[in-house]
Formats: C-alpha cells, structure tokens, sequence
C-alpha cells in the first residue's frame, strides 16, 4: 500500500463530540481508559451546542410532586408506548443525578427564587421539568463537558507530562469506516478534513455518538455533518437499527425567508406562553386534542390560560402536546388552506408576554428573527411550520450499557444515534437527558468491556486497504455523478415521498428511487484534491444518508398504522398489534432487510404506574388480561 496513514492505539474510541461523546469520554477516562475522541466538525461544533430549551430531569425544584416514575409516564406516553421501557426507566431515575453532576462539572444553571435549578414547562412533561440556561442550554452542557476534559487533560499532564496521555481529541476528522476482527471492534479509519490524510484509531471498543440524520431532508433544524454516517456504520459492522420509521417533525421551524427555512423556534416559546394561531386568527389546537391525551388537556382557552400560574387546579395547553400531534395539526390547517402567505402558521407570544418578559426568556429568539427574517417577537407574531428535527430510530442497544445488538463485539451507542429510548416519538428536553445518562453508561461499560477483554483484536490489512480505495473512488473518477445533486435528489425523494404523511404507494415509489440513486452514488465524483474539499466529504457522506434513508423507507412502508413520528394516510389510527413490534434493520451484503421482533415486556412494577383506563388505549386484549390478572 503506498497511501500514508496515521496510526493511533487507544483502549476506547469515541466517535462524536456531542454531549453523548463527551460524556462518555469523561467516564472511560475517570476508569482509567486511554480514549480518543473523533469530531467531524469543529471541536464543540455539535447539534448539543444548539439545544435551546433544556434538559428534562425529575428533580421536583417547579413542583414537588414531580418525581422518576411521572418522568417515566410522560415519556412512555409521549413514545406511545413504543419504548425500550428499561431505557425509559433509567432515564426517569438517573436523569437528576446527571443534572446535578454537571454543576459540580462547572454548570450555571438559571435559578427558581430560592435558588434552586430552574425548570421549565415543555410538551408532553407533566410539571416544569426541564433545567435550563435561558434558550442557550446546550451552550452550557458543552462547555461545561469541555471544560471537565480539559481538567483530566491537566491532571493527566501532571501525571504523565503530556496533556494528551490519556484523552485526545481529533477536531474535524471524519471516520468512514469502523475495522473488525472477526466479529470484533478493532478500530476506526478515517480522514482529516483539511489535509485529507488518512487516520487509523486502533482499539478494542468503539462509542458511537454520532447524533442523526436530518441531512436527508431539505427542510431541517439538523446541520451540515448530520448524515447517518453512525446508523451507517453500525450498520456495516454488522449491528442493528430500530424503529428507524420514525422521525420526528419538530412543529416549529422557520419558514420565512427561504435561506433559513427549517431553523429552529424552541418549544420554549409554547412553554413560556406562545400561541399558535392560523391566518383567521383562531387558536386552532384546542380542535385536534386526540382522545388517549384528552384526560390531560385544557379543553377552553380560559383554563389553558389559568394553567400557566395556577397549573395544580387546571389542565394544559394543547399547544403543549406532544410534538407529533402539534406538527400534524399545523400540516393540517395549512393543508385546508389556513396558512400563512409563506406557508406556515403563527407562533404569537408578543400579544402574551411583556417584551421584557420575551427578551430575557429568550433571548436566542428574539436575535434569531431580528436577524434573519427582520421580525420583532416582542412585537409581532413569528411564522413557523414542521422541520426535522430528531430521529426516534437508531442503533439497536443493550439498555443498561449501550452495547450494540447484533454480530459485533465492542460496539457501544448513545444520545440521538441510538434508539429505543424514545419509542414513538421523543418529548423535547428528553435528548440532553438522555444523552448525559447513556453517554456516562457507555463509557462506563466500553471501559468494562475493555477490562475483559484477553487478547487485543488486530486490524486486517486488507481491510484497511479496501477502507482507503472507499475513500478515494470519489476523486478517482473523471467523470460521474455530482454528489450536491444527488443529496438534492435524495432530499426529494425524502421530503416528498417519505415525510410527515406518509402512503403506500408513495413509499414503493420511494424505495424504487432510493434503489436509482444507489446505483448513482456508486458513480459519485468529485473534482479537486484531497485538501479541504467538502465535495469529496459529501460523496463519501452519501452512501450512509442512502442506506439509512432506505432504512427509513422500509420500515414505514411495513408498519401499517400511524403513531408517534409515522403517520399513514392510509391506516391513520394507533393498532395495538403494531404496538408489541420493533422494526430492526440490518444489512445482508450491501442489501437492506428488515425483520419484525417483538418489544420486551414491561414489569410489573412499572405498568403498575398507569391506570388500566389508559393502558386499555395501547394495549392489545392479551397483554391486558396479563395486566389485569397480575392486579392483587
Ligand atoms: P450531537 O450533539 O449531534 O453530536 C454528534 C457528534 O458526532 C458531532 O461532534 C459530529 O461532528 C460527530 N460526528 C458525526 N458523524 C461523524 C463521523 N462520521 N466521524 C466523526 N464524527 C462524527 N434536545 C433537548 O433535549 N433539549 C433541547 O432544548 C433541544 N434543542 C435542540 C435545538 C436544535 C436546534 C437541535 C438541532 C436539536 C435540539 N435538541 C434538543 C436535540 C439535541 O440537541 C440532540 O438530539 C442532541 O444534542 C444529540 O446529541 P448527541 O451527543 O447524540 O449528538
């Protein structure tokens, strides 16, 4: 081989500086792990530094009656019963300890008057629940998680003399390939943006945090790096994906001007008072309350008002409903010709709130539609529709460790690019949670794995071989197809064929245009050289937006029923049956399949938290009489 590659031997690869990532980092390196971590964008540049609304985690500081087990419900509930119960669970519990700790890491979090962290109201949690720094949140867990490594990084200089000894950060290093023996993780190869040159990251486990997808939509809250390539990669090495038909559409993006269509208006906004209005001026969510929420929502505009200060004798906005359930709403009122001139909605909060009010809240708000749409918040209401925004989907895990299902060894996930945790559909502040609560247990367990593990696996070299001729089939091609027309075209298919409502013969239609495009990203090229050439990093990107893409597509063309984040025109309601079946994926050769399994049983205990009222909405006939038979 006459390629240059740089080589590297860790103990723990990290893949993602997330704050998936860096948790996990910290927490193999606290247990004594030599561990790199791997960042396609600049160090600190992740979807966790966007996050504006906060992080959910029961810690009862807004109402004392909030606790683990109604932080499980509302999850359950807002997943449509879809989750991994024990990921549910672990989240509920552990969610306020890893809030706590990041304090201890250096966090500011904003105040309640008595100086507690403050929590704030969101869709789906049924106190205000998510602790929060003003609209800029993931800004705080970052830097703080940052500055956490940077202190193991001083400890470890004084250790050993060298800040990198135990922790090293590879910024703006994109891994194309993870390497195997055998069925085990053996490392990760890759390339420096900048210069192109190839990188080998040796080790016997390997963290995914990748985060999502949403690059595979033209309308997206997702940034440029958010290509699948983790669900990809996983993929490849021989794990599985679940419940991959499942995205969610966030209700409120940006939809004027076009530049910026599909950025991100927090739910803060709903949370904090916001209305959504349609272009007669009426505040239309009160009509589209589904029956299994009813119990829980406000049913006039009066109550939903009183519920802001007075939230213990009163029932909920409907604003305030899950994400799926709003987004549909919108794309319905617009759909009956109730939209606005740019085709959204309205999101009014400077007829609610002072302007005083609305700048300290959110401030990130306010600047975002002074800025780029030349609109005063605290003066006039914000035009917004559905974007993506999250995938529910992802690596199939063990819940207690994140260890990846399927034939592959030393393979751990966590935060977006793992899935389970949130069934049907995620409730917003439930990501940063998640993400601090599983990044810390996949470290944990990848430095476990590593514990016991006899003989260090050894990366074939025909493998690394075959990893590069990947990599530089795109520049050696004079000419082929060009890799921004074909993330268009894919974008297309996904947006049009495969997005909010979905049919049968529309997502037939997609897979026969995802199988066209295969065959065209085979022939992807890309001119220029190996420097800074972001047309060669999208050709390499492609494939894994495709096979994930088809993931997607297959899935939702199978289940035949509508819930959470997938809706079909053509079988609209929940179905219990469908309720006890995951979707995974996996790949046979370079082939997609998808095969049913059926969702573990919840444990007493915990379907014991819901009344039968309820469950008899989700459950199917057998696993109520199991439930009824086990009431003593
Ligand atoms: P990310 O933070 O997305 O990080 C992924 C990392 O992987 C990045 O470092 C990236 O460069 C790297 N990477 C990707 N591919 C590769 C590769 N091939 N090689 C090397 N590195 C790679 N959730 C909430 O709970 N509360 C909120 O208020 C909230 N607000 C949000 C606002 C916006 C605008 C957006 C977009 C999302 C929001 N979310 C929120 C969702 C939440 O921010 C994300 O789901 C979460 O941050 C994902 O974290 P992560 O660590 O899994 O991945």
């Amino acid at each position: 081989m006459t390629e240059r590659i740089e080589r590297h031997h860790y103990d723990v690869v990290v893949i993602g500086a997330g704050g998936a990532g860096l948790r996990a980092a910290i927490e193999a390196r606290l247990a004594g792990k030599r561990v790199a971590i791997i960042s396609k964008s600049l160090f600190g540049k992740a979807h966790t530094v966007m996050a504006e609304g906060g992080a959910a985690a029961a810690m009862g500081n807004a109402n004392s009656r909030d606790n683990w087990q109604v932080h499980f419900r509302d999850t359950m509930r807002g997943g449509k019963f879809l989750n991994n119960f024990r990921m549910a669970e672990l989240h509920a519990k552990e969610a306020p300890e890893r809030i706590w700790e990041l304090e201890t890491y250096g966090a500011l979090f904003d105040r309640t008057p008595d100086g507690k962290i403050s929590q704030r109201n969101f869709g789906g949690h049924e106190y205000p629940r998510l602790a929060h720094v003003g609209d800029r949140t993931g800004l705080e867990l970052i830097r703080t998680l940052q500055q956490k490594i940077v202190s193991l990084q001083q400890d470890d200089k004084r250790e050993f003399g060298d800040y990198d000894a135990r922790i090293k950060v590879f910024a703006e290093t994109t891994i194309t390939e993870l390497l195997l023996d055998g069925d085990r993780i053996a490392g990760a190869f890759g390339y420096y943006r900048e210069s192109g040159e190839f990188v080998l990251l040796q080790a016997p486990a390997v963290v995914l945090a990748t985060g999502g997808v949403g690059r595979s939509y033209k309308v997206t809250s997702n940034s440029w790096e958010y290509t699948g390539d983790g669900h990809a990669l996983a993929l490849r090495a021989g794990a599985t994906l679940i419940n991959m038909e499942f995205l969610q559409f966030h209700p409120t993006g940006m939809v004027w001007p076009p530049s910026v269509k599909g950025i991100l208006v927090t739910e803060s906004v709903r949370g904090d008072g916001g209305v959504l209005k349609n272009s007669e001026g009426k505040r239309f969510m009160f009509d589209y309350v589904p029956d299994v929420f009813r119990k829980q929502y406000a049913e006039t505009e009066e109550e939903a008002d009183r519920w802001y200060t007075d939230p213990d004798n009163n029932r909920r906005p409907p604003e305030l409903l899950p994400r799926d359930e709003v987004a549909r709403a919108i794309n319905n009122e617009v759909k009956e010709g109730r939209g606005t001139p740019a085709g959204g909605i309205y999101l009014d909060i400077a007829s609610r709130r002072s302007a005083d009010y609305i700048q300290k809240r959110l401030p990130s708000m306010y600047h975002q539609f002074k800025e780029l749409a030349d609109v005063d918040i605290t003066k006039e209401p914000m035009e917004i529709g559905p974007t993506c925004h999250y995938v529910m989907g992802g690596v199939e895990v063990e819940p207690d460790s994140g260890a990846a299902m399927g034939h592959v060894q030393g393979l751990f996930a966590a935060g977006e690019v793992s899935g389970g945790m949130h069934g049907s559909n995620r409730l917003g502040g439930n990501s940063l949670s998640d993400l601090l609560v599983f990044g810390k247990r996949a470290g944990e367990y990848a430095a476990r794995y590593v514990d016991g593990i006899e003989k260090r696996p050894a990366v074939p070299s025909a493998d690394v071989e075959a990893a590069v001729d990947a990599a530089l089939a795109p520049l050696q091609r004079d000419t082929g197809e060009n890799p921004y027309k074909l993330q268009q075209d894919l974008q297309a298919v996904m947006g049009d064929l495969v997005g909010i409502i979905r049919r049968k013969g529309e997502l037939e239609d997609a897979l026969v245009r995802l199988a066209e495009l295969r065959e065209r990203v085979a022939k992807v090229s890309s001119a220029g050289g190996r420097r800074y050439n972001p047309g060669w990093h999208l050709a390499l990107d492609l494939r894994n937006m495709l096979v994930v893409s088809e993931c997607t597509a297959k899935a939702a063309l199978e289940r035949e029923e509508s819930r959470g984040g997938h809706t079909r025109e053509d079988f609209p309601a929940m179905s219990a049956k469908w309720r006890t079946v995951n979707l995974v994926c996996s790949l046979d050769g370079d082939k997609v399949r998808l095969e049913h399994k059926p969702l573990p049983t919840m444990r007493p205990e915990l379907i014991h938290l819901f009344d039968r009222g309820e469950l008899s909405k989700y459950l199917t006939e057998g696993e109520l009489t199991d439930f009824d038979g086990s009431v003593t």
